[in-house]
């Protein structure tokens, strides 16, 4: 893998001000994410999370620090990053395919390659069938899917993924985990994942950043390198590596959730 920079956060902070007060919600976070790397952010609720992916998608301003994205300042580039939530915001009227083809919609780029890449995703990842059906006929991990075949659709080299999971039962949010991390790997995406659930974060990650409670700092960066000869790194199988059980503990303790 080269190791050029896509993502450069430098001494971001972030305070919010608002009628009761101030919420100072982030603090010095310096940040790289190479190219082709998954990383996975995870940190007590209210550390400012979902407030660090929204600076990087360019919704909100940091109060203090840069975001480079390919070398350049946020405002020319953000049309590189595709966002996906944890709910999958789909529309109910609309059928699989007209959702998958809503991003290119928006950037006014429904082009007959567009179309035709979009059906190629809904073919690979198995909803080839249900191009014509509505949102309400799919498992909600078909539609998490859906959501992201949304964001891929406009071609984004970056992604960042809010706690895209936890609104999935458990066993749903394993399988899904496991085909997502495989179809970025795939894609050759580069990511920034949020989730609350340590197993998936070691799972799927290159990096996990570890962040302190608010105000969010950086309390820990873990490179994860899992010995699984053929699992590929399959999330699922990710899970039986020798080192997962250290780094669960390590992330744990740094999480401290009992305070
Ligand atoms: P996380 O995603 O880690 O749970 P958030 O980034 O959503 O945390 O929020 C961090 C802190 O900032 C919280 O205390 C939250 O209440 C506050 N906050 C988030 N968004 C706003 C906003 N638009 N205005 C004021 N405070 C906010
Ligand atoms: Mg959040």
């Amino acid at each position: 893998m080269n190791n050029d920079k896509v993502l450069e956060i430098k001494n971001l902070s972030m305070t919010y001000h608002t009628l009761d007060g101030e919420t100072h919600a982030l603090d010095d976070i310096s940040l790289n994410i190479n190219r082709g790397e998954i990383v996975v952010l995870v940190g007590p609720s209210g550390c400012g999370k979902s407030t660090l992916l929204s600076i990087i998608a360019d919704l909100i301003e940091p109060s203090k620090g840069e975001v480079l994205l390919n070398n350049e300042k946020l405002k020319k580039s953000t049309k590189d990053v595709g966002y996906m939530f944890q709910k999958d915001n789909l529309f109910e009227w609309r059928t699989i395919k007209q959702n998958s083809l809503i991003g290119l919609e928006i950037q006014d780029k429904v082009t007959k390659e567009g179309k035709e890449f979009v059906e190629h995703l809904l073919d690979i990842y198995g909803l080839g069938e249900f191009k014509d059906s509505y949102p309400s006929q799919l498992s909600g991990g078909m539609r998490q899917r859906v959501a992201l075949i949304r964001t891929l659709a406009t071609r984004p080299n970056f992604l960042l993924l809010d706690e895209p999971f936890s609104a999935l039962d458990y066993q749903t949010r394993l399988a899904i985990s496991d085909e997502i991390g495989q179809i970025l790997r795939k894609e050759k995406k580069t990511a920034l994942m949020v989730t609350h659930d340590i197993s998936e974060a070691i799972s799927m990650a290159d990096k996990v950043v570890v962040l302190s409670k608010r105000p969010g700092r950086i309390k820990d960066i873990i490179p994860i390198q899992l010995t699984c000869p053929d699992c590929d790194r399959s999330p699922m199988k990710s899970r039986e590596a020798p080192e997962f059980k250290d780094y669960f503990n390590r992330i744990w303790k740094e999480l401290d959730v009992h305070v």
